[in-house]
C-alpha cells in the first residue's frame, strides 16, 4: 500500500522509512516523488492544525492516504517560541543559521538553568476524500547551549542539546537520532494507529 509523507525534504522521508518503512510493507512516498501540488500554506495557531491541514489537503490532490507532520522548537525561556514559527523565526526565507543566530541573540542573557527547551512532532493522517484519521504527539526535551556543536541532523540540532545526553542533536548519529527525537516518539505511536487504520482503511 502507497502512503504519501507530505514532505519535501528527503532527510525527513529517510527518518520516517527507517522508522515505518518496514512496517506492513508501506511503500512510502514523498511529495518530490510525485507531480507538483499546489503548496500548503502553514498558517495553523497549532502544531496539530498545521498538521491536519496538510494531510487533507495533500491526500485529497494525491488521491492517495497521506501522512503529515509538523513540528518545531519551544524554549520556555521565549514562553514557547518559535513554535509553529520555527522554519521561519528570524524572516520567511529564514536559513538554519539566521534562525540560530537569532535564537542565541535572543537567550544571550538567559542563564544556563532557564534554558530548557523541546522539540515537538504532530502527524496526522487523512484518507484520499480528505477525512482525518488518527494523530500522534511526540517530544524530546533539552535545553540550549551557547555555541552550536556538531555536524549532523538540521534547524536547530546543533543549538539542542539532548537532555541526560550531554550531547547537542547535531553530535548524535542519524540513527542514534531516530531512537529519541520528537519524530521518532511520535512516529513510534503512530505505528499502533496506523496498524488499527489500516485495517479499517483496507
Ligand atoms: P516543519 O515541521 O518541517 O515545518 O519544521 C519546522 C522547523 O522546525 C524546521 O525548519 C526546523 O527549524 C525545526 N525543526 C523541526 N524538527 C527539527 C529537528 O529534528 N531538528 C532541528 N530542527 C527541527
Amino acid at each position: 500500500m502507497r502512503l504519501v509523507v507530505a514532505t519535501r525534504n528527503r532527510g525527513k522521508l529517510a527518518e520516517f522509512r527507517s522508522l515505518l518503512g518496514a512496517h506492513r510493507g508501506l511503500e512510502l512516498l514523498c511529495l518530490s516523488d510525485l507531480p507538483p501540488l499546489p503548496e500548503v500554506v502553514e498558517d495553523g495557531d497549532t502544531f496539530l492544525a498545521n498538521a491536519q491541514k496538510k494531510a487533507r489537503e495533500v491526500a485529497l490532490a494525491t488521491r492517495l492516504p497521506t501522512l503529515a507532520d509538523d513540528s518545531g522548537l519551544l524554549v520556555d525561556a521565549l514562553e514557547g517560541a518559535p513554535g509553529v514559527h520555527s522554519a521561519r523565526f528570524a524572516g520567511e526565507q529564514a536559513s538554519d543559521d539566521e534562525n540560530n543566530t537569532r535564537l542565541l541573540e535572543l537567550l544571550a542573557k538567559v542563564p544556563t538553568e532557564d534554558r530548557r527547551a523541546r522539540f515537538r512532532c504532530v502527524l496526522a493522517l487523512a484518507t484520499p476524500d480528505g477525512t482525518l484519521g488518527p494523530h500522534t504527539e511526540g517530544e524530546c526535551e533539552g535545553r540550549i547551549v551557547r555555541e552550536p556543536r556538531g555536524a549532523h541532523g538540521f534547524g536547530y540540532d546543533p543549538l539542542f542539546e539532548v537532555e541526560g545526553l550531554g550531547r547537542t542533536m547535531a553530535e548524535l548519529s542519524s540513527a542514534e537520532k531516530d531512537d529519541l527525537s520528537h519524530r521518532a516518539v511520535a512516529t513510534r505511536r503512530m505505528k499502533d494507529e496506523l496498524d488499527r487504520w489500516l485495517a479499517n482503511y483496507a
